[in-house]
């Protein structure tokens, strides 16, 4: 079995808007407040103002010298946004109901929908901000003789991963038509996944081309396909070079589950047997 990892980092203060912030919590600030934690009052664990209280006033306190090797433990404070990194895009990202209901947050998508046969539809040779046409998707599934089937993760590549965490990546992407995404949607797919900031253009276009004629249907037209159909995406896939091979593997991109969100960050892979 082989392994292909899809998925880009959450990467502190990468140039994305509403960037990540990580802040690391190395193994000798860990001690000390591994320490604190393990105050208790009464059998009851004191929360982090009252820590930090008796802390202050002097109160008996556990450092790294304490543990072995004179280490603590690590971790990580993150703050970040739910749609950084590679992640998965829930219906209710995309407006408050969808087919009619309530639509599905992060907590309530079937799991089964994130763990099926992959196919990779490659448009690497689509221009900058260029359209990812209806007709492009049937041409790319006639050269690798195959028929989406429901519940197939259809990944598109466009080469812009390679360009991630610089400028272009949100400028340049190719986008794709809304006609395609429904007719690939109308196949039973409930997963489609692409290497890029998002499925739509990138918004400069969208937005200049609104201010233009102040149509509605250019502003993020695949994402509000999402109110009329139930589907996700996921954004921001990484590596489609690497795949040996177009179909014949499995796609496993479980969201993170944060409760009722709208998307969930995910390490995307590829299975080949
Ligand atoms: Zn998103």
């Amino acid at each position: 079995m082989k392994i292909i990892d899809l998925s880009i980092p959450i990467k502190n203060k990468a140039m994305e808007p509403q960037s990540s912030t990580i802040k690391y919590v190395g193994y000798k600030l860990g001690a000390l407040l591994l320490g604190l934690e393990g105050l208790t009052y009464k059998g009851k664990p004191l929360k982090t103002f009252w820590n930090y209280l008796l802390f202050l006033l002097g109160v008996k306190k556990v450092s790294a010298g304490d543990f072995p090797d004179g280490l603590g433990l690590s971790w990580d404070n993150i703050k970040t946004m739910s749609h950084r990194g590679t992640h998965v895009d829930a219906p209710s990202h995309y407006g408050p109901t969808c087919e009619g209901k309530k639509a599905k947050t992060c907590s309530e998508l079937p799991l089964e929908w994130f763990f099926s046969d992959g196919v990779l539809l490659d448009m690497g040779h689509k221009g900058k901000k260029e359209i990812i046409t209806l007709n492009d998707i049937k041409d790319e599934l006639k050269a690798i003789d195959y028929r989406i089937k429901p519940y197939d993760i259809v990944l598109i590549r466009t080469g812009m991963d390679k360009f991630w965490d610089h400028d272009n990546y949100l400028l340049d992407s190719p986008g794709l038509a809304p006609e395609g995404v429904e007719w690939i949607i109308n196949q039973g797919v409930k997963v489609i996944g692409i290497d890029s900031y998002s499925l739509d253009l990138p918004a400069s276009v969208m937005v200049n081309s609104y201010l233009r004629d102040r149509n509605k249907q250019h502003l993020w037209p695949t994402h509000m396909l999402g109110r009329k159909y139930e589907y996700c995406h996921i954004e921001k896939l990484a590596n489609l070079d690497k795949l040996p091979a177009r179909k014949g593997f499995t796609v496993c991109s479980f969201p993170v589950h944060i409760e009722n969100a709208s998307a969930g960050w995910c390490r995307t892979v590829a299975i080949f047997n």
